[in-house]
């Protein structure tokens, strides 16, 4: 039987399950997520039931994602930032996109065991990057996690990632503010530049001042005039850097102001809701692609025939053109 907006009536476990959600029980938030993680096809099948009943109660938390190699400071920053944000009266959830959880099957990111104050306050849920799959995998079941985080009060949800290929663009494609922390070394610094990284940056955050303040300014300076000469990420905000130090808790609280701004800035311009709806649809596409490409190499006539017209295009007698036209044909056919 279906409701008004074409969802299937929850079974009586999983509506516990999105009420336990809503009373913000941590156990029914574990439970939940780690329904979302399942790769099981009748949990996903779940999981999109208890998602769509807990979609109203979303979309309210400030959404931060935060970037830097390994070594840049992120969890003594996250765990500094979580802990200001909790002293200020906010309920913070921190999440991980950690592309080499889909290689080595471990999560580094989100690792409790590297917030340890964070991790033992009530207000704070920190969840490791889920593992396996594909990058696209780990990122679809995170920006669901991050769903069940908001339904569940959490006002601000950070997601880390580490700078490996294509997790920035993805983490950044999820959140209202993306925050590149760096360390004050010009090598570093290049190195983003190049990547292309720095492009997707609202904040440039230069962590471990403390070390050594001169060189965490000249990397302030590096970073401005990149940032002059690209493109901004949004018509009414203009990229900024900052400095600051994870360790002595300097610059946090100035950071959190500039997020903040973000906010308030993108707020106002009607920016945000257009961002958050771009954003959707663009990942509706992503999913969509996934599956197509799913279910293509998964068709039986299409494993039948795919070696064979391999052959004929790495041979010449078949244009490229021609065997992707006659591979996706297949599809037309039941499988
Ligand atoms: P992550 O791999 O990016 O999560 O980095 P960590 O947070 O684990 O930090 C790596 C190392 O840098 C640890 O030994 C931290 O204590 C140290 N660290 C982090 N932030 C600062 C900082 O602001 N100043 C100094 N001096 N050390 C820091």
């Amino acid at each position: 039987m279906n409701n008004a907006a074409g969802q299937a009536l929850l079974a009586a476990a999983d509506q516990q399950l999105v009420d336990g959600v809503l009373a913000r029980q941590a156990r029914a938030l574990a439970k939940a997520i780690t329904l979302v993680e399942s790769t099981r096809r009748d949990h996903q099948a779940r999981a999109e039931q208890v998602l769509a009943a807990l979609l109203p109660h979303t979309g309210q938390a400030i959404r931060v994602g935060i970037s830097g190699a390994p070594g840049a400071g992120k969890s003594t920053f996250i765990e500094a930032l979580g802990l200001h944000l909790i002293g200020r009266g906010h309920r913070i959830a921190v999440l991980a996109v950690d592309p080499s959880s889909t290689i080595s099957g471990g999560a580094i990111l989100g690792d409790k065991t590297r917030m340890e104050k964070l991790s033992t306050r009530p207000e704070a849920f920190i969840r490791p990057s889920p593992s396996g799959g594909s990058l696209g995998g780990v990122a679809e079941k995170t920006r669901e996690a991050m769903l069940v985080c908001e339904a569940a009060g959490f006002d601000v949800v950070i997601v880390e990632t580490v700078g490996v290929g294509q997790s920035e663009t993805t983490v950044a494609g999820m959140v209202d503010a993306f925050v590149l922390l760096q360390l004050p070394n010009a090598g570093d610094d290049l190195q983003a530049i190049k990547k292309g990284i720095v492009e997707l940056a609202d904040l440039v955050a230069i962590n471990k001042a403390d070390l050594d303040p001169k060189a965490a300014q000249f990397a302030k300076h590096q970073f401005e005039n990149a940032l002059g000469l690209l493109r901004a990420t949004s018509a009414h905000w203009r990229p900024k850097v900052l400095t600051l130090s994870a360790q002595t808790g300097e610059g946090i609280a100035g950071f959190w102001q500039e997020i903040e701004t973000h906010r308030k800035t993108l707020e106002a311009s009607g920016e945000l809701a257009q961002k958050r709806r771009r954003q959707a649809l663009d990942w509706m596409w992503t999913l969509i692609d996934a599956e197509l490409r799913n279910r293509f190499r998964h068709h039986e006539g299409v494993k039948h025939d795919l070696e064979k017209v391999s052959r004929c295009v790495t041979a010449g007698s078949m244009t490229p053109a021609a065997a992707a036209h006659r591979l996706l044909n297949h599809l037309q056919e039941k499988n």
